[in-house]
């Protein structure tokens, strides 16, 4: 099946404590559409850029047959641009920068055949964004999921609200689930944001793995322990864009479905992190996340033997 996504396509600066690289190429569409471009029938791409933006790249994306038709290409403009540090925990970052560019009055349009999408993952992207692309759409894809960021809480929290009435899934890390809901407990933080709309809620938590809330039923997916982690840029993408991948693949709807779909998601970030930037997303083959996947299994299985 067909999913859709809106999100950046970006350059970033990118420090860590082993080393650091400039106008690297991230951004959310880039790691979601390339996490999911392994699993989905195809994977569609609104956003924009500046034509400071590299064809090659692009053409790395065409290759993985993510299609560019809903990537807008705006002369003499610049790309999105962002700036991190990562801690020494590797898990945690400041930003140093973010530059809007093009996206400051980006306004999506949808090509007519994007509009019946079977799955929608709506990229951490401005709320008001997310919101025009759902309004766009034709029929109710069978699921829309989200993801945004402390940055859009601060400055735009009444659009994002808005925008969360009309989703099933929301996808944020353990800090901006307590930002909105402005809670310390993630049990207690997923149930106040169900009653804001979606009817999943997964709260990713890095280097500690993802938890899936839906109502009472709660699942845990473990991120895989790895002796090296590179640049953990793009981490929270490539999960989502993996596990909407795989429910693009599947086409089931479930909460036993969306478990194995975490894991899918989990298996991707574990790839992303073990080089800088999209390097690693580039050129996987299905022995390598079969083999990831065999890991993540090994990791959890245990017979529970009566005491
Ligand atoms: P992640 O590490 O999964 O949170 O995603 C990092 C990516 O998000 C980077 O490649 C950035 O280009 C992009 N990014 C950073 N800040 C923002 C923002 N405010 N809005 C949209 N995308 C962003």
């Amino acid at each position: 099946m067909k999913l859709l996504t809106v999100g950046t396509v970006a350059f970033d600066d990118i420090e860590t404590p082993f080393g650091r690289a400039e106008k690297a190429i991230g951004g959310a569409a880039t790691y979601i559409s390339l996490a999911a471009s392994y699993f989905a029938e195809q994977v569609r791409i609104v956003s924009v850029v500046g034509d400071d933006f590299p064809e090659s790249v692009l053409q790395d994306l065409t290759s993985r047959n993510i299609d560019l038709a809903g990537l807008e290409v705006k002369k003499g403009e610049k790309s999105f641009f962002w700036a991190g540090r990562y801690h020494n925990d590797m898990n945690s970052r400041d930003t140093l920068e973010t530059q809007l560019n093009v996206l400051a009055d980006f306004n999506p349009i949808l090509p007519e055949a994007y509009k019946s999408s079977d799955f929608l993952m709506l990229g951490n992207l401005t709320p008001d964004i997310q919101l025009s692309v759902i309004e766009q759409m034709v029929g109710k894809p069978k699921l829309i999921a989200l993801d945004t960021m402390n940055f859009w809480m601060d400055i735009a929290m009444e659009s994002l609200k808005k925008v969360l009435k009309r989703i099933d899934m929301l996808i944020i890390n353990d800090e901006e689930a307590r930002q909105l809901a402005g809670t310390y407990s993630l049990v207690t933080a997923a149930a106040m944001i169900h009653e804001m709309g979606p009817k999943f809620v997964v709260i990713k938590k890095g280097e500690h793995g993802a938890l899936l809330f839906e109502g009472e039923n709660i699942f845990y997916a473990p991120a895989l322990p790895l002796a090296e982690v590179f640049d953990p840029t793009g981490a929270g993408d490539t999960f989502a864009g993996g596990l909407m991948g795989y429910l693009a693949m599947t086409g089931e709807v479930s909460f036993e479905n969306l478990k194995r779909a975490i894991i899918y998601g989990s298996a991707m970030a574990s790839f992303c992190v073990e080089k800088f930037s999209t390097e690693r997303l580039l050129n996987l083959s299905k022995v390598d996340i079969d083999a990831r996947i065999d890991k993540f299994v090994k990791l959890v299985n245990f017979d529970s033997i009566p005491v």
